[in-house]
């Protein structure tokens, strides 16, 4: 039976790099995910089969209930929701790792790892698991709106936070040298602390960047998983765990990247908290411009690119987009999307919604593609996309997103911004395209609006 087992925890780990591999790509992100889930499923029969089950009913009602929960939010979560729901199944993932590790401690469970080594990596994944567990449910919070979304601070935050985690690392260390057995209150106040831990780091952090934290909590959990293989013995795990903790710290750097922001400006310097001043007062008038107006611009030219942004998403108006695109290549015009990397509230948004609705994947362009092209682009269309568009990244250095790489929309004949208000986004700041002599602004629900372009475009090409 070891030998079997080895041999397809091999080829689950085979399926795991051969799927992450094909998620790099969205023709083939599909097939990628459902690989690394047989290859999942193939891991779990394996391991169900070869141990002695004591309480089989709870272990089927926990894979029903799971099995349940997990497929149904899958099929019913809007997408604009994903971010909180990756969030919740992390925080789980988190606090499973943490309590394997707390039943090692407590003899509950068959260790592969003794003495005091065991008891220390069981210790650092229970701190870990616990703080991505519960600092998960509290990004979930903000981002469902069960809790303020703004960053929740207080005058000695840093410190207490720094005193928790000192107490925290002695308390480990007393444990380890000591033996955790007969220290059951010392265990329980460190597992307890752990879990506050994550609540403490993550209220002072601001909504809008908790994509960012949910994947650099995602990394935490990976570690955690990958700390309970070592604890049972368990090369799968250790495989899936490192993967998970990998691509976490890759992606969160990517993002924090993209968005010009240090990590440590993301966990400790309170972004979207309310701040007076934060835009500067623009000069220049906004103009308005109509459906029609738009339909005739977009009617007579060879170019036109469209820019998304989380309004898009907001709106649900992908399938909208579509149809414009569809029409204006109809008509001969040629039609590109260009995609900002942190466009929306999570890695991929808007690509995933594109892709929804069949947008082909050779129309994507990403930001070093299309910014190019924006010269030579008659009309820009920015559907619901506000900070991945403003010019201060560039040219204001006050500006808080000074530095933000971002699409150049403003370098092409006309813009044309979709947008409900002069409200602003994200970053809570004034965009000075708004005031731009090229810029129109056709204000309304992204989706309303493009339903009426649609229409106006056909009265046009009629
Ligand atoms: P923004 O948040 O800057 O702007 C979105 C705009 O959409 C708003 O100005 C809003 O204006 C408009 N909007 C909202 N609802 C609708 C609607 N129904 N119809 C039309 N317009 C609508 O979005 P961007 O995509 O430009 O930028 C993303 C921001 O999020 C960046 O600052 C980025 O750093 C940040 N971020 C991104 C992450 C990611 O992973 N993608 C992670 C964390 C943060 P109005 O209310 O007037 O309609």
């Amino acid at each position: 039976m070891t030998i079997v087992r080895a041999l397809v925890y091999l080829i689950t780990t085979v399926f795991f790099v051969y799927g992450v591999m094909r998620l790099r790509q969205p023709a083939t992100a599909r097939s990628g995910n459902s690989l690394a889930a047989v290859g999942m499923f193939l891991a779990l029969i394996v391991t169900l089969v070869g141990v002695s089950i004591h309480h089989p009913l709870i272990l089927i009602i926990g894979i029903l209930v799971g099995g349940v929960v997990g497929a149904s939010s899958a099929r019913l979560v809007p997408m604009t929701a994903m971010p909180q729901m990756v969030a919740l199944f992390n925080g789980m993932g988190g606090g499973a790792a943490a309590l394997v590790a707390c039943g090692d401690v407590l003899r509950l469970v068959p260790s592969a790892r003794t003495g005091p080594a065991g008891l220390a990596i069981a210790l650092i994944d229970i701190l870990i698991g616990a703080v991505s567990f519960s600092g998960s449910i509290i990004a979930f919070a903000k981002l469902n709106e069960w809790m303020t979304g703004r960053p929740i601070t207080y005058r000695g935050q840093r410190t207490v936070n720094g005193v928790v985690f000192g107490l925290l690392i002695v308390g480990g260390v007393y444990l380890v040298v000591s033996g955790a057995a007969g220290q059951a209150g010392i265990f329980v106040a460190y597992a307890l602390g752990a879990v506050a831990l994550g609540v403490l780091g993550v209220v002072p952090i601001g909504g809008g960047d908790m994509p960012v934290i949910i994947s650099l909590l995602n990394s935490f959990t990976g570690l955690s998983v990958a700390a309970t293989g070592f604890l049972l013995g368990n090369d799968v795990l250790i495989v899936a765990g490192t993967f998970v903790g990998a691509s976490g710290a890759i992606l969160t750097q990517l993002m924090s990247r993209a968005m010009n922001r240090p990590l440590g400006n993301i966990v400790f310097g309170a972004f979207g908290k309310l701040q007076t001043g934060a835009g500067e007062a623009r000069e220049g008038t906004v103009q308005q411009t109509s459906p029609e107006d738009v339909a005739i611009l977009l009617s007579y030219a060879n170019r036109v690119v469209i820019v998304p942004g989380y309004g898009l998403a907001v709106a649900r108006a992908q399938q909208e987009v579509k149809e414009l695109m569809t029409k204006l290549e109809a008509k001969g015009v040629d039609v590109m999307f260009g995609i900002h990397p942190v466009a929306g509230r999570m890695p991929g948004h808007m690509n995933v919604l594109l892709a929804e609705v069949d947008v082909p994947y050779q129309k994507l362009y990403d930001m070093e593609a299309i910014n190019s092209e924006f010269p030579r682009t008659d009309v820009v269309l920015v559907v619901g996309a506000n900070d991945v568009t403003n010019p201060d990244a560039r040219n204001n250095p006050n500006s808080p997103i000074y530095g933000m790489p971002i699409l150049n929309v403003d370098q092409a004949q006309r813009v044309i911004v979709l947008k409900r208000s002069m409200n602003p986004g994200f970053a809570g700041i004034d965009n000075p395209l708004y005031v731009h002599p090229k810029c129109q602004m056709l204000f309304g629900d992204a989706r309303q609006s493009l339903g009426l372009l649609l229409q106006a475009l056909s009265e046009v090409v009629a």
